[in-house]
């Protein structure tokens, strides 16, 4: 009898961000159902200024998923050269609407426009986005926040893949307010111990070497391959970058997936893995502040029947 012995290496098994974001539209389908039984409708306001090409892309599939879940959306579009003032203004407006719950101006926004005074302007119960430093603030300090939506969806998938993260060493690669940052923040509160590499970083491959968890947010096309991973590590590809080469136009990663997979033991995808994450908890986000905002009106009622009584 001869033993067959497999020469070739385990690869890493996928993340799959399509099913896992599926789930999570499922939960808040079934949560929005629950506050229509209460008279609550949740609405999303998404302010889109210009007419960048891939942020109308990214405006139209948050509509539409909106509307798969049975959130109500309402679309403000500005022109290329609308002032700082009109949004302003637009976003006063929204933030005094009882009727919308969740407001999120897609980013970037033409040059002229002060971007931090316009996340600045929303009402944080209503910054679905998650960017407000009201919101960041109370992140970092471990409060119920509003917390930015592709971290919240990296943690989702770090747990249906580890179950508890809690004691590994997780290395965050990039350090931005929309993703490194947060991420870790949240990593921390999840008990790892975690590290955030950056451009300045002497030796960033040697240091996601130590990671059981790796989550890549930089921007650059395949970065991170083999070399940088320990056997076994888990990675999350959050990168998105768009690609020519002679097979065409194409979607990668900041992770070279076809080299980390031999190392990894299990990867996200890209497409396909944190991206339609980052939908899925938009809505959720959107879900979160209605009953926020459902229960501030409900504890105002109270307190001014109180006041009415003594
Ligand atoms: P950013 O440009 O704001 O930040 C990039 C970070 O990478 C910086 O902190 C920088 O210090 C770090 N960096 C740059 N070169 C580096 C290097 N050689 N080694 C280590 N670190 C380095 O980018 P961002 O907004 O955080 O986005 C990062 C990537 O994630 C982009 O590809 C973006 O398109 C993608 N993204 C995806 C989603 C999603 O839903 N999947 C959401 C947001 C961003």
């Amino acid at each position: 009898m001869t033993l067959l012995i497999s020469t070739t290496p385990a690869l890493a098994r996928d993340i799959d961000g399509k099913a896992i974001s599926a789930q999570v539209l499922d939960e808040v389908r079934e949560e929005v159902l629950n506050l229509a039984r209460q008279h609550i409708y949740p609405a999303l306001a998404v302010l889109l200024v210009g007419d960048d090409p891939a942020s109308e892309v990214y405006v139209r599939n948050k509509l539409l998923r909106a509307k798969d879940v049975g959130i109500r959306s309402l679309e403000y579009r500005l022109a290329e050269n609308a002032s700082q003032h009109q949004v302003l203004e637009l976003i006063a407006q929204l933030n005094a609407d009882v009727t919308v719950n969740g407001i999120l101006v897609q980013l970037p926004l033409p040059g002229r426009i002060d971007e931090a005074a316009v996340i600045h302007a929303i009402d944080p119960i209503k910054d679905v986005d998650g960017f407000h430093r009201e919101n960041v603030g109370g992140l970092v300090q471990g409060m119920e926040v509003l917390t930015p939506c592709t971290p919240s969806g990296c943690m989702r998938l770090l747990q249906e893949t580890c179950g508890d993260v809690s004691g590994l060493h997780a290395v965050v690669i990039g350090r931005s307010n929309i993703v490194g940052k947060p991420m870790a923040t949240l990593l921390l509160q999840a008990h790892c111990s975690v590290s955030v590499v950056h451009s300045r970083s002497v030796d960033a491959p040697a240091l996601c070497r130590l990671a059981d968890i790796v989550v890549a947010a930089v921007g650059r096309p395949g970065l991170i391959d083999a070399s940088w991973l320990k056997p076994g590590a888990v990675v999350i590809d959050v990168g998105i970058n768009r690609i020519t080469d002679e097979s065409g136009s194409h979607l990668v990663g900041d992770v070279d997936y076809a080299s980390a997979r031999t190392v990894a033991s299990a990867i996200t995808p890209v497409p396909g893995g944190v991206g339609p994450m980052t939908i899925a908890y938009l809505l959720k986000n959107t879900l979160i502040a209605s009953q926020m905002q459902h229960e501030a009106q409900v504890h105002e009622h109270t307190s001014a029947s109180h006041l009415m009584v003594s």
